[in-house]
């Protein structure tokens, strides 16, 4: 396929109100891509040139971008900066300035920019600058001017279409499944690989049944397997049969672990790779994993060594960075509670029962005895089998025991369950903390717009947050509330700040709502919410229908932001908001 081709689907792509329409034009552009380049379109939809989890990245700043569009239409490097101060899109400008170079339709194939861009992305050592601006300049002078403007947002990481996986894979199943409806049979292989691209080669070259096969691998990640909420260690009981798996809740951030021989590789609940951030978990791993390939579900914690204490979250969050790593690795070592096994030595797990998958476990992570080899490597991982119990008074207790050790709780699990990659289910049930005296959990919302405030808000610009959960079967993020009251001025700058990078001139195609911000902005930023009672409202749309009134937050405020861990797909989704609704009632 050609690139100009593909650029004129991203320009539909762009100007499309409405997702319903995005899933026709996808699948359009899918009934005329061959097998040989469904994953690079894909990916290039994405803006990258590999699948999420990977971190390959361009590594171009804005300014070597602009040198090579100046180089490319022979102005000076000042001048394209000048124009971008005007229109505020580099994509533009470089558009405006190549349509005098005439080149209506160029004979360049996805695949031949793919490739380039691929290899700007890999350039690394002496001259990679020059490398990389003469390469991009290269591709730029040789495509018409629509594909200019997509072409040079990818380096500039701005051609997020907005796009959801999900939204993805309802074009692949409308293409070459025949309905849309059919995206459910393409979920479980996404939950398992992660990998939108080569889901699609799959089934390009051998259709649903080989998709039906994709299963676990080490190196692609899982998507996380989530808990559902219940009030109180008795309904959980008696939702299990009577027979309930139980583990410690630990609260820092979830990573997941992949061995395979000496190459060990570390993902986020976002899947994204976070193997250069905890050199002590690669270490813990090599030491401590007696299997050649492995992967692993943990949560890590940062720990105190001096005073032997695990360290609230605010502190073990601190070691999500990407630079002065030895640094805070001395100041805050992690250790790794590890909770699940779903790979082992060829074999995928997670199709077996959580009680073998525990005991097994136990066998592949050596503890305490490592301490006795000579040179006394230290324990890291740790593992948490957990216990089962069919005694309520039991998990009583033991969820006395988590508060007293200053954890969150506990996560209760059926003992047969198989680990269902990407599902938030009544396997997994988690029971957290009191606050106020009642069972409650926080909200994970996305920013969708801001309205301007009067009076001494105005300052900042903002005086109320419009914010959204997100709709998993629609992929869309719908509206739950305003927020407005409750933030510092501080944190209204900061909001302000981020929010101000990704504002947007019309409501993005895959937000509904009704009520209308002053500003839209890309739904990206997730913050956490604490809000004292779930109500109806006709003006939200959450869980809204025709003859249904939507859901709402009352007296919602901000308690953190998610950024780092949690994607807008992965907030709180319109399921859980109406389950939680639903025991409120019960209370
Ligand atoms: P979620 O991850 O479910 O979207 P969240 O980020 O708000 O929600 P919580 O609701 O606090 O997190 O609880 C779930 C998280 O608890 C898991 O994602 C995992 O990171 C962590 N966790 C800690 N201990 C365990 C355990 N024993 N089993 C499973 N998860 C655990």
């Amino acid at each position: 396929m050609r690139f100009s081709k593909l650029a004129e689907y991203l320009e539909k792509l762009e100007a499309t109100p409405s997702r319903l329409s995005l899933i026709n034009i996808l699948s359009e552009l899918f009934l005329v891509v061959e097998e040989k380049e469904i994953a690079k379109v894909v990916y290039l939809i994405s803006g990258r040139v590999a699948p999420f989890y990977l971190p390959i990245e361009m590594g171009m700043a804005e300014k070597n971008i602009a040198a090579s569009i100046a180089r490319a239409y022979g102005v000076e490097r000042e001048e394209v900066l000048r124009r971008y101060g005007q229109v505020g899109d580099l994509g533009k400008v470089a558009e405006e300035l190549s349509s005098k170079l005439k080149i209506q339709s160029s004979k360049l194939e996805v695949s031949d920019v793919f490739n380039t861009l691929l290899e700007i992305a890999k350039s690394t050592g002496e001259g990679t600058v020059e490398k990389k601006v003469s390469a991009l300049s290269g591709l730029l002078i040789k495509v018409d001017p629509i594909s200019v403007k997509h072409l040079v947002r990818i380096p500039l990481g701005t051609s997020r279409l907005g796009i959801g996986d999900p939204t993805i894979l309802d074009g692949f199943a409308q293409s070459k499944l025949g309905d849309r409806k059919n995206r459910k049979v393409l979920e479980g292989a996404y939950n398992k690989t992660s990998d939108l691209g080569l889901i699609g080669e799959t089934l390009w070259r051998e259709g649903q049944k080989g998709v039906e096969k994709l299963d676990v691998t080490v190196g692609r990640p899982i998507r996380s397997q989530l808990a559902e909420r219940l009030p109180d260690p008795k309904t959980i009981l008696e939702k299990f049969a009577g027979v309930a798996h139980v583990q410690f809740k630990y609260d820092g951030f979830r990573v997941q672990i992949h061995k395979q021989g000496k190459t060990v590789r570390l993902f986020s609940r976002n899947l994204e790779e976070t193997t250069l951030m905890f050199p002590e978990l690669i270490e813990g791993t090599l030491n401590q994993i007696k299997a050649n390939e492995v992967i692993l579900d943990s949560e890590a914690l940062a720990f105190n060594p001096e005073s032997e204490e695990f360290l609230p979250f605010q502190e073990t969050t601190k070691r999500r960075r990407k630079y002065g790593i030895e640094e805070m690795q001395k100041k805050l070592p992690l250790k790794a509670f590890v909770f699940d096994i779903m790979y082992l030595d060829g074999k995928s797990l997670i199709n077996t029962p959580l009680k073998t998958r525990m005991e097994l476990l136990k066998k592949t992570i050596a503890g305490d005895e490592i301490l006795k080899i000579e040179d006394r490597k230290d324990v890291i991982l740790i593992p948490q089998p957990g216990e089962i119990t069919d005694s309520v008074e039991r998990v009583d207790l033991l969820f006395n025991d988590a508060l007293s050790k200053g954890l969150e709780g506990l996560i209760v699990k059926r003992p047969d369950s198989v680990y269902e990659a990407g599902a938030r289910n009544f396997n997994w049930v988690k029971l957290k903390r009191h606050s106020s005296g009642e069972l409650q959990d926080t909200i994970d919302c996305v920013i969708l717009g801001y309205v301007f405030g009067r009076g001494k808000r105005a300052d900042f610009g903002a005086g109320a947050l419009l914010v959204g959960v997100y709709d998993q079967e629609k992929d869309e993020f719908v509206t739950v509330s305003k927020i407005g009251t409750g933030l510092t001025d501080e944190e209204w700058r900061e909001i302000h700040k981020r929010a101000d990078k990704i504002k947007v001139d019309k409501k993005p195609a895959r937000v509904n709502s009704i009520l209308e911000p002053s500003v839209w902005v890309k739904p990206e930023i997730v913050i956490e919410v604490l809000a004292d009672e779930i109500t109806r409202s006709p003006v939200h749309t959450a869980g809204k229908s025709e003859t249904e009134p939507g859901y709402a937050l009352r007296f919602p405020r901000l308690v953190r932001f998610r950024e780092g861990d949690k994607r807008p797909e992965d907030s709180t989704t319109v399921d859980e908001l109406v389950k939680l609704f639903g025991q409120q009632f019960k209370k």
